[in-house]
């Protein structure tokens, strides 16, 4: 799983906090300020058992389009610079946006073949679980109803 980074400024005392956290930031809503200790409601964070999975993290199609779209802006900066190249000379640019694109294509096929094989969704399964066994707090629970989260019965035990 790739890594992603969560900024926010806590209310309390201004202080910048900035955390690792994965890319779809699965995990608890409820964050504490490395500072002051305070705690925070950052909704941008998913309690996957509350709020389910980011639609995107298993849509293999928006991949599958992106892999389409930037083969598609590669073999056109290719075939730019055969014609090119036939002429005696090519573009630095050209033939970078070429290898870049054709890069992206192949990052996105493997996304879109993670999402396919299962990959993503045996990391989906352990993010579940990490989230239900937040949940079998019961301060956990008051404190996300506190903050307005509706909070299924059957989560609670
Ligand atoms: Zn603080």
């Amino acid at each position: 799983m790739q890594m992603s980074y969560a900024e926010w400024v806590c209310p309390e005392c201004k202080t910048k906090n900035r955390e690792s956290c994965n890319s779809w930031m699965y995990g608890s809503p409820i964050r504490q300020c490395k500072a002051c200790r305070s705690e925070y409601l950052d909704r941008r964070f998913r309690e996957v058992a509350i709020d389910g999975f980011d639609p995107r993290s298993n849509n293999a199609k928006i991949y599958v389009k992106g892999v389409l779209f930037l083969l598609a802006i590669a073999v056109i900066c290719g075939v730019l610079t055969y014609f090119q190249y036939a002429k005696g000379y090519y573009s630095v640019k050209v033939v970078a946006a070429g290898a870049l694109s054709a890069l992206g294509a192949i990052a996105c096929l493997v996304l879109a073949m993670r999402i396919k094989f299962g990959f993503q969704n045996k990391a989906n399964d352990k993010y579940m679980e990490e989230s239900k066994a937040r949940l079998r707090d019961p301060q956990y629970v008051k404190k996300l109803e506190g903050y307005g989260y509706r909070i299924d019965e059957s989560l609670k035990k």
